[in-house]
């Protein structure tokens, strides 16, 4: 399947001069949207994960139906001070803009296998956070998996020696 074909590029959004990637036409149609979690999880699987984190918003829906596909839990990464109990914060910085992002303080136990999912990679400054902040809590990321990757910014070099699976290049 040419995952590709489903996604739609906006020129200038949210800002002149980025072309965004849309994926709501890839998550609407279910079968292309099913396929694509299924191929993500065919990657997960040979990682012995323990859980899954998925910075939001569209880190759930990736993160959350690869949880349900492989039996293993989904930890929310939010923006600061939208969690309810005591969490740990982490600063960010995105390809356009700064945020801080969170975790609850129990969501990890030390040296739980952690699988990273988000909708895109693009400089890498979201996934270096969510890294920080499961290693705050003495979690091991084992992976990082994405649906689309902007090779041309480079974030995977942020990302070391950590196995990362993108289904879409551009
Ligand atoms: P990074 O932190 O790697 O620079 O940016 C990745 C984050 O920004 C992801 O959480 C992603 O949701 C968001 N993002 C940046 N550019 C795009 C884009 O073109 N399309 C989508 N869907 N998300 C983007």
């Amino acid at each position: 399947m040419n995952f590709k074909d489903y996604i739609r590029v906006i020129p200038d959004y949210p800002q002149p001069g980025i072309r965004f990637k849309d994926i709501t036409t890839l998550l609407k149609d279910g079968p292309v949207y099913k396929a694509a979690i299924n191929e993500l999880k065919t990657f997960a699987d040979t990682l012995n994960v323990d859980v899954i984190a998925g910075p939001e918003a569209r880190g759930f829906v990736v993160g959350a139906p690869l949880s349900y596909a492989m039996n293993v839990g989904f930890i929310p990464i939010r923006k600061a001070n939208k969690l309810p109990y005591k969490a740990i914060q982490a600063d960010y910085s995105l390809e356009y803009g700064s945020d801080a992002l969170a975790m609850h303080e129990d969501a990890i136990k030390p040296g739980d296998r952690v699988l990273i999912a988000d909708d895109l990679l693009a400089t890498g400054g979201t996934i270096e956070t969510s890294i920080n902040l499961v290693e705050q809590l003495g979690g091991i990321v084992v992976g990082a998996v994405f649906l689309i990757e902007l090779s041309y910014l480079d974030g995977r070099e942020k990302l070391g020696d950590i196995p990362v699976s993108s289904l879409i290049t551009y």
